[in-house]
């Protein structure tokens, strides 16, 4: 099986005894490559350098995270946004708006959130939204690019099912991760009802573990208990979760 986790931090301190067994594990599972979302300036060169340990198998995205924006944004933004002049990015992520830590910088996020995609248009490259607490909102600033080419992925979808069909038919997808595996999240019985053809899977990792496992460091061999889960509520093979996600991966990645 060829499965792409399209969204895990495991570049960050939680891996840093043992990542090549990480990586190893989630290889005998199928994975075969990591997509890396930033967060701020403390984690690039981490991951960056797990880029060069693994070239074409973790693959680095470049962004400020909602939860990273304070009185410095604009100091972070101008790191990232150098870093995306230099080279090459799949992505601009994570980027968006939370409201659930911390509502002191709103404008502030809001500023960062399209500054950032007027960076994705520019290089014509996907988005990766990590939304919390701001569901509608989060949609709401999509939809002031119509027309212009802005795509990507809904990181961690956990709406209900119109928010699903608000976010598939601006032309972005739905990112599936653990949650799924909740049983009093309903994202099971919303997913019941979205085609497959509009999802990606992820873990997020070392966040959002799946059950069994849930409360312990995600990993990406653990994608194995979403995708379990996936094809039980779409009533397929796991064989056919990880075809058409992975497809999905590839065409918004670009890969
Ligand atoms: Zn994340």
């Amino acid at each position: 099986m060829n499965i792409i986790d399209t969204h895990c931090h495991i570049y960050l301190k939680e891996f840093k005894n043992d990542i090549d067994a990480v990586i190893k594990r989630a290889e005998d599972e199928g994975v075969q490559q990591f997509y890396l979302p930033a967060i701020d300036s403390t984690c690039i060169d981490s991951m960056l350098k797990l880029e060069e340990n693994y070239p074409g198998k973790c693959i680095p995205m470049m962004g400020l995270h909602p939860c990273s924006v304070n009185e410095n944004y604009k100091d972070e933004l101008k790191i990232a946004e150098q870093w995306l002049a230099k080279r090459k990015f799949v992505a601009v992520g994570e980027i968006g708006l939370d409201f659930y830590w911390d509502k002191t910088f709103t404008t502030q996020q809001y500023d960062a959130f399209r500054i950032q995609i007027e960076w994705a248009l520019h290089y014509n490259i996907p988005i990766v939204i990590h939304t919390r607490n701001a569901m509608q909102e989060t949609i709401d600033v999509v939809k002031e690019y119509p027309g212009k080419g802005l795509r990507g992925i809904f990181h961690c979808f956990s709406g209900d099912e119109k928010n699903a069909k608000e976010i598939i038919g601006e032309g972005f997808y739905l990112g599936i991760g653990g949650v799924i595996t909740y049983k009093n999240a309903g994202l099971a019985e919303v997913l019941e009802k979205i085609d497959l053809q509009y999802m990606v899977l992820e873990t997020d990792s070392p966040y959002l573990t799946p059950v069994p496992f849930r409360g312990k460091r995600n990993e990406s061999s653990y994608l194995k208990y979403v995708i379990e889960k996936l094809a039980l509520v779409k009533n397929t093979t796991i064989e056919n979760v990880a075809e058409i996600t992975t497809a999905n991966a590839q065409k918004i990645f670009g890969a």
